[in-house]
């Protein structure tokens, strides 16, 4: 499966800042082709583990009315203590701090909750459309805000924007050896099911007050989530023989914050236990590198199921188009 963001965002014109949240309606996997699809038919494990991750702090996706990133990042971290997930990794973009009292108190709201931060570069730039020199220079200049704000606290944890982690093998390369040279690790991801691209539609649905849409929203959030964590742990049979403890990414949205209390409690209905990134990442899975050039990237599974040219489970396209058409 791959991410299609980049071509998005440069014929768009929406530029490098943009978050993911900017091109979520254009942005889509292609799917696997049909005849290749091999459906599953091993049995899933009864107990699970996840860590769950935001990105594009302090401000991922369009405001609905009457919100702002201060609140929302109040309620998500709420939210988080309630099911005792103090120290939550947030991966922040500096560039959104920049100019904005409502961004910095945000992300100072995150950090004075419990949370922890780490880095996404400075404005979410694509390894895919830069070179690995202009990305390192991002990384440089994302840090000292993240020094401020994290303190003492353990902010060395990377995530690439879009999953992108270098259309060469010279890109992947330098910039993993930058990274290491630089004392990150890779915040790697197995879970992923784009919960970014209900956010604006919500907002639109919010505004018109359209109580029906925003129900189909909702389920369909939920559905699209069930269907693709599934699709996740099937992967990771098939490119490492077992399933691994889960890193799950998700966005500060104010969506998925109106839906992070249903979300966990539909995990936890699949079995699903909570563990933190750092703990999650110590299986000998995260340290595998599937070493490819690959345009789209993915999460480690997918990166693996795509390098490795294996077959993907059958899966439902998401709901894009009608996210895309709702509540204009
Ligand atoms: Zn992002």
């Amino acid at each position: 499966m791959k991410r299609l963001l980049l071509a998005i965002l440069l014929s768009t014109g929406l530029g490098l800042v943009a978050p993911c949240t900017a091109a979520a309606f254009q942005s889509s996997y292609q799917p696997a082709t049909p005849s290749a699809a091999q459906p599953f038919t091993g049995a899933l494990d009864s107990h699970p583990t996840v860590a769950l991750t935001f990105d594009d702090l302090p401000a991922a996706g369009s405001l609905p009315q009457g919100q702002n990133r201060s609140k929302i990042l109040t309620t998500l971290a709420a939210e988080l203590k309630t099911v005792h997930l103090e120290g939550t990794y947030g991966f922040v973009n500096a560039v959104k701090l920049e100019n904005d009292p409502d961004a910095q108190q945000a992300l100072r709201i995150w950090v004075d909750a419990g949370m922890n931060i780490g880095s996404h570069t400075w404005s979410h730039m694509s390894l895919t459309g830069n070179t690995a020199e202009a990305f390192e220079h991002e990384i440089a200049l994302n840090e000292p805000a993240l020094a401020q704000y994290a303190g003492a606290r353990d902010w060395h944890w990377f995530r690439y924007p879009f999953l992108w982690e270098g259309d060469t093998l010279e890109k992947r390369h330098a910039v993993r050896a930058y990274l290491k040279d630089h004392g990150y690790r890779v915040a790697q991801v197995s879970l992923d099911f784009e919960d970014y691209a209900w956010n604006d539609a919500y907002a639109r649905c919010s505004a018109k007050a359209d109580s029906e849409a925003i129900a189909w929203l909702k389920q369909s959030y939920l559905d699209t989530a069930a269907d693709y964590i599934r699709l996740g742990r099937e992967e990771e049979h098939i490119a490492f023989g077992h399933e691994i403890p889960n890193v799950m990414l998700l966005h500060a949205t104010a969506f998925t914050t109106l839906m992070l209390p249903n979300l966990v409690e539909q995990l936890r209905k699949e079995g699903f236990g909570f563990a933190a990134l750092a703990d999650v990442e110590q299986d000998p899975a995260y340290a595998q590198d599937p070493d490819a050039a690959l345009k789209y990237g993915g999460t480690l599974p997918d990166q693996f199921m795509d390098s490795r040219h294996l077959p993907y489970p059958p899966f439902k396209p998401k709901p894009f188009d009608k996210l895309k058409s709702l509540c204009w």
